[in-house]
């Protein structure tokens, strides 16, 4: 074996794996399905960016390698179907990335929160989620080869103030659904983690900002939120190692982890600052 053939056999962490990644279109999904062939997986992107998600999945690989599925996430017999057609595809499904996901209207104040968006985003960021874990988990447990159900909720889910009630509660939950899901199917060798990124420039954030460009967009939350870890900024493809450690053999022993990706931002806390006081 030449030595460059026996770095790519190392490096390539989901030989012989296949992810359903939900939300795979565009932003963290986008990033993690390429990640996730680039070290051997074959993966189905589920969204439903038609166009985006069709061009996406012809540049990264042929179709016995990644292939793109329409599923809107709040469907159930959409969800249902995705997972069949990994199955029927590739034969198999081992890892299960629920991370579509929208960030609504920026409903801060309780009393001003409009009731339709706040079905609309727990709809999609919560019975979502718990569609995909739930035929993930048909498929994975009769096959028995274990398998790991990812989740992407958000640091929101461990901070407060100033966040979109509809967008705090949905996250919060994800982490509560992937909590229960883990002691459930431990027994079956299926391993539930979640991760929770502060904020990235996608075009979910970049939205909620008015459709700020990329940069303007890391400027802004610079400056009101300014990052623990000095000059320091969340990008994309950080999230998708995060995903690819908690989907591979590295993390054989990990589940039940909400795996927070801020940085220490939640740490950081003004009323612990100790010169405040003196
Ligand atoms: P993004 O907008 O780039 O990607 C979200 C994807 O989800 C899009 O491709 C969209 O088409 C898809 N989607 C939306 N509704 C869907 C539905 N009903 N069915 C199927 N697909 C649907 O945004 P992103 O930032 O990459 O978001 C990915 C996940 O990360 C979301 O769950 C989001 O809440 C979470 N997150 C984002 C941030 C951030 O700052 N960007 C921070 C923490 C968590």
């Amino acid at each position: 074996m030449s030595g460059t053939n026996f770095v790519s056999s190392v490096i390539k962490r989901l030989e012989g794996k296949v992810a359903l990644i939900t939300g795979g279109a565009s932003g963290i999904g986008e990033a993690t399905a390429k990640l996730f062939v680039q070290h051997g997986a074959k993966v189905v992107i589920a969204d439903v960016q038609d166009q985006l998600d069709q061009s996406l999945a012809r540049n990264l690989g042929p179709p016995d390698t990644v292939c793109y599925i329409r599923c809107d996430v709040t469907s159930p017999s959409d969800v249902r179907a995705a997972v069949d057609a990994a199955m029927s595809r590739y034969g198999q499904l081992d890892i299960m990335h629920n991370n579509a996901g929208v960030a609504g209207s920026p409903d801060h104040r309780i009393v001003d929160c409009d009731d339709d968006n706040f079905r609309r985003v727990m709809d999609v960021n919560l019975f979502g989620p718990y569609l995909g874990a739930k035929h993930a988990a048909r498929v994975m447990v009769p096959a028995g080869r274990g398998g790991c159900i990812l989740f992407t909720a958000s640091s929101a889910a461990v901070t407060s103030g100033n966040i979109s009630y509809p967008y705090k509660a949905s996250k919060n939950a994800v982490v509560g659904l992937a909590n229960n899901l883990c002691a459930e199917l431990g027994q079956h060798g299926i391993r539930v983690n979640t991760i929770s990124p502060f904020t990235v420039a996608t075009p979910l954030l970049r939205s909620a900002l008015g459709g700020l460009g990329e940069e303007e967009a890391e400027q802004f939350v610079a400056a009101v939120a300014p990052p623990n870890l000095k000059g320091m900024v969340l990008r994309v493809e950080d999230v998708a190692k995060a995903a690819l450690y908690l989907a591979s053999d590295d993390a054989k022993y990990v589940s039940g982890l909400n795996l927070v990706l801020d940085g220490g931002h939640n740490h950081n806390h003004p009323i612990f600052d100790a010169s405040a006081f003196t």
